[in-house]
């Protein structure tokens, strides 16, 4: 008997005028109101689709996951995308992502991939996504894929991406600002369709460049006429979010596995976050019926979001630090809009709260939101100091070597 499928189409977070299928919405990345994607309905599983990832393989649970978001993808096609970007040798452990006990805690590792950056696990599918997407949808224009990166995006990026047929990248990194490992990874990158700039001034001079180009009119209508349209590898795009959720169902099926939980017992996630991109999906999964307690959401001293999940009130002005966590180091994260439009349920509202952000630089979204946001979040921050004594405790206690953002 055929199951019944169910399609889900995606909109904007700030209004309803674009119905697309998923493959649309990864092409576009941002909707034409400045929204971000959302489907239009959360995808329930049960315990009984948990406790079956269990005897799974990485690919084989991200095939599962991405099945329930992707409906227009065929079941070959996901197949194919998640074997190319997991598969053949490119993660240094067959578990992909696999969960270590330390302690009386659990880490997930997600540092496996070919550039050794948590954001592989995103970049590697997101590429195979967009590719098919240009397939499937009959497009006949080549992406260029723009990127600024204060590091471990650009490297993540330009592996991804590195000869996918139709999408070229070109990556922009602070002269001087990205650490010699990872400018060495950008600058010796293979591939014929990768470019990698420095540019004089800091990642925020990188970036304004690359917003500037996106929103040239006369400079990109020149690209169309050369059959090119630029897109964007950053977490605002759905194609780069969506692989997330399914590390949220693995790591849960492994403690399954290894006997840590029980079936359906409920389990807290901690998340260093910065633009809030990890941490939705695994908002997503909770949403989805993943057996999830609290979502708590790490920052370093740019502790916007701490205030924002106490208080209500979003205000990005401040001051601006560098701290030895510089992947947290954001202050407007981009995909908490997603999670305001899911708990909201009012785009209007959405589109203003992201207007006063742009024009006050503050907005609130008062007691009874914030009440409710609250009973699945929870945050804290902690400073460098308090970050490196973490680092030595861990290692001194439990022998294990925890990298900055995870010691946040
Ligand atoms: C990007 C990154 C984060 C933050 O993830 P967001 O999705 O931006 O919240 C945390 N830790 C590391 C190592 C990262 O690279």
């Amino acid at each position: 008997m055929k199951k019944e499928a169910i399609v889900l189409k995606y909109s904007s977070t700030r209004g309803n005028a674009e119905q697309l299928d998923s493959a649309q919405a990864i092409i576009r990345g941002l909707a034409a109101d400045g929204g971000l994607f959302v489907p239009d309905a959360m995808p329930k599983v049960d315990m009984a689709f948990i406790e079956g990832l269990k005897t799974l393989s990485y690919e084989e649970r991200a095939e599962k996951v991405l099945g329930l978001f992707l409906t227009d993808y065929t079941a070959e096609e996901l197949s194919g995308c998640v074997t190319r970007a997991y598969g053949s040798g490119r993660f240094d452990t067959a578990k992909r992502a696999p969960v270590k006990a330390v302690g009386d805690k659990s880490v997930l590792e997600l540092w496996h991939g070919p550039t050794s950056a948590f954001k592989d696990m995103a970049l590697q599918l997101l590429p195979q996504l967009m590719s098919t997407a240009l397939k499937k949808t009959g497009e006949k224009d080549e992406v260029l894929i723009l990127v600024a990166t204060s590091g471990d995006t650009g490297k993540a990026a330009l592996e991804g991406f590195r000869d996918v047929p139709q999408i070229r990248i070109m990556v922009f990194y602070p002269q001087g600002g990205v650490s010699r490992i990872q400018q060495l990874q950008m600058l010796t990158q293979e591939g014929k369709n990768v470019n990698v700039t420095a540019v004089t001034g800091n990642f925020d001079d990188a970036q304004s460049g690359v917003k500037k180009i996106f929103g040239d009119e006369v400079f990109n209508e020149a690209l169309a006429g050369k059959g090119i349209r630029l897109s964007s590898a950053n977490s605002i795009n759905w194609g780069r979010l969506v692989p997330q959720i399914v590390y949220y169902f693995s790591a849960y099926a492994d403690l399954l596995s290894a006997g840590t939980i029980e079936s359906g017992e409920a389990i807290d996630f901690t998340v260093p976050t910065g633009n809030f991109g990890d941490i939705l999906a695994g908002f997503y999964a909770k949403c989805m019926g993943l057996p999830v307690h609290k979502l708590i959401c790490a920052s370093n001293a740019n502790n916007v979001l701490t205030d924002f999940l106490r208080t209500g009130v979003y205000d990005r002005q401040r001051d601006f630090f560098k701290t030895i966590s510089p992947s947290m180091d954001i202050l407007i994260s981009s995909n908490l809009e997603r999670l305001l439009y899911h708990m909201a349920e009012d785009k209007a509202k959405v589109a203003s709260w992201m207007q006063q952000l742009q024009q006050e630089g503050r907005y609130d979204i008062g007691s009874e939101l914030l009440a409710k946001i609250q009973q699945t979040f929870w945050a804290d921050w902690t400073a460098d100091a308090d970050t490196e004594a973490c680092i030595a405790d861990v290692y001194e206690k439990d022998h294990y070597v925890a990298d900055p953002h995870t010691a946040v």
